[in-house]
């Protein structure tokens, strides 16, 4: 994909049909936020509201994660968020290997454009997309690679809230993350 600007990306996944999931959307869903941006969050794929709004984490999780950001002193507004797959999956199914492999070149993109320092991923659908590795909770709660820290799925943390304060723990590392990896 040739290095292009935000607004221009978000207009090549809007109009995107690499994968069947552009056929079931009512909207695409790249991201929003700052650009540049220190701290990027991926989660996996938007669900009802999202494909409803075109807006990533707007539903239940989204507020599950606004909470958290709250808790961990970050401001959404100055965050990036998105999601490997821009599209939602039919009845909120797991993303097949081949949609992620499809859309992966839009996230790359955003990664390059937008610069993050530390680049937050939410779960393993995310884990696995980008680092090529999975298991929460062993990757949890460090920076691997100098910039990437793996958390929960805000998802995860809705069934189950025992998880909230280790959620809210990786989340605060982002903050000092960010500074330190400038
Ligand atoms: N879950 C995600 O992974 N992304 C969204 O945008 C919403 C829910």
């Amino acid at each position: 994909m040739d290095p292009i600007d935000l607004p221009h990306l978000d207009r090549q996944i809007s109009a995107c049909h690499l994968c069947p999931l552009s056929e079931g959307r009512t909207l695409a869903v790249p991201g929003c936020g700052p650009a540049p941006a220190d701290i990027m969050l991926v989660g996996e794929a938007p669900g009802k509201e999202e494909d409803l709004t075109g807006k990533p984490f707007v539903g239940r999780a989204g507020r599950l994660l606004d909470g958290a950001l709250v808790q961990a002193g970050l401001e959404r507004s100055k965050v990036f968020i998105t999601s490997v797959i821009k599209c939602r999956p039919p009845q909120n199914r797991k993303p097949k290997k081949k949609e992620i492999d499809r859309c992966r070149p839009y996230l790359q993109s955003q990664i390059e454009i937008l610069h993050p320092n530390v680049i937050c991923l939410m779960g393993n659908t995310a884990a696995l997309a980008v680092l090529g590795r999975q298991g929460i909770a062993n990757l949890r709660g460090r920076i691997l690679e100098d910039r990437y820290l793996v958390t929960f799925h805000p998802a995860a943390v809705l069934r189950n809230r025992n998880l909230m304060n280790d959620f809210v723990s990786d989340l605060k590392m982002l903050n000092t993350g960010s500074s330190r990896l400038v």
